[in-house]
């Protein structure tokens, strides 16, 4: 098994990628991070990590997005750690509020009967509002407009292996929308009547359904004997979406605007939790060219508990193939084969 990308990618020499030239080869594209000025110690080992596996060989622009404004401190920590010029944001406030036609009373009652069925941060609003702006309002920050592709890092995140070709440039090159590392399944009360919600806006919308979807990761019906993830029809497999690098031009599209708004009418950002990962998973399930979404499983990447980990001399820090350092029970919740099973899982024949 190989490791390395077809010939073309290697070649980085021959692009201009200096931090400072206004005239580099780097494409369209920015490293994006939402984060809380209470976690730049955790940015920064995420900063730290990316720059010296890829970064510092593309110098690609660093963009943090908060709902508050960030400290000079911040700024200033976070300015240290690349050569590449960074960005500080502020969410404008209409993007990040709880929705007028949200039923307050109603949110909170959701979110008792969620904390009974163990839903993680049920009773959190910020982290509900979160989830809904990374699904429907991040692309549309103004500071993005100008942007075509993202790589979205979070705190306390770790990457492993030296990565030495432009990854965004692979991804224009191939034609890629959407790479993900890790898949998992989901927790079913957090999204209940997300995959209703969602046959609701297909009944309506046949024409959205890409050829090639990937309906079959989507309702792959599977039942593990420890646990069923089933959701009323949705297998619950989901891109672990605190790792994505995708084409900005999908989510601006009038297909995913139509799925966003009705499933933002719906409510179950408020009175779930759906989470941004089942619905960037589901809209690019339906709607895109499955060969359009890529499992990048030669970059090594951790987010507490669980792994992607490349057999590869490039990779130094991380176990090959573990999921998780956690509890052993956490591996039931590998929904990757799934993805190998309905869409595939190897590099692109030679070009
Ligand atoms: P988890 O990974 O699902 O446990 O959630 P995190 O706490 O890591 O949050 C996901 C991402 O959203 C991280 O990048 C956080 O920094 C960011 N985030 C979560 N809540 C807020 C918030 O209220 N404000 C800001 N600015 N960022 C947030
Ligand atoms: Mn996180």
């Amino acid at each position: 098994e190989t490791l390395e990308p077809p010939e073309p990618l290697r070649r980085v020499s021959g692009h201009n990628y200096d931090a400072d030239n206004a005239h580099s080869d780097r494409i369209n594209a920015t490293l994006l991070s939402l984060v809380r000025n209470k976690e730049l110690k955790e940015l920064v080992q995420s900063m730290q990590d990316l720059e010296r596996t890829w970064n510092h060989k593309f110098n690609y622009p660093w963009t943090f997005i908060n709902d508050e404004p960030f400290t000079e401190e911040f700024k200033k920590v976070t300015k240290l750690q690349t050569k590449a010029l960074c960005r500080y944001e502020f969410i404008p406030k209409e993007h990040w509020e709880i929705p007028s036609w949200i039923n307050k009373d109603l949110m909170h009652e959701s979110a008792n009967y969620l904390e009974d069925q163990d839903v993680q941060y049920a009773h959190m609003e910020s982290y509900h509002q979160m989830c809904r702006w990374n699904s429907g309002f991040f692309y549309k920050h103004p500071a993005l407009a100008d942007y075509q592709y993202y790589w979205r890092v979070e705190p306390n995140v770790h990457f492993f292996c030296d990565v030495d070709y432009d990854v965004f440039r692979y991804m224009q090159d191939h034609n890629k929308t959407y790479g993900f590392t890790v898949t998992l399944y989901d927790s079913p009360p957090s999204i209940t009547t997300l995959w209703p919600e969602t046959m609701k806006f297909v009944a309506a919308n046949k024409h959205l359904l890409a050829h090639n979807n990937a309906m079959g990761f989507l309702t792959d019906r599977e039942q593990r004997p420890e646990h069923n993830f089933q959701a009323n029809g949705y297998s619950t497999c989901h891109f672990w979406s605190n790792f994505e690098i995708g084409d900005m031009n999908f989510w601006r599209s009038p297909a995913y605007e139509a799925y966003f708004e009705h499933l933002d009418r719906a409510g179950g950002f408020f009175y779930e939790r759906w989470g941004d990962a089942p619905v960037h998973t589901i809209a690019l399930g339906l709607f895109e060219d499955s060969s359009k979404i890529h499992w990048f499983k030669d970059i090594g990447y951790q987010h507490i508990p669980f792994f992607n980990c490349p057999n590869s001399p490039k990779c130094k820090g991380c176990i090959t193939g573990r999921l998780t350092d956690g509890e052993a029970w956490l591996n039931r919740e590998d929904c990757r084969p799934n993805w190998f099973k309905y869409v595939g899982n190897e590099w692109e024949p030679k070009l």
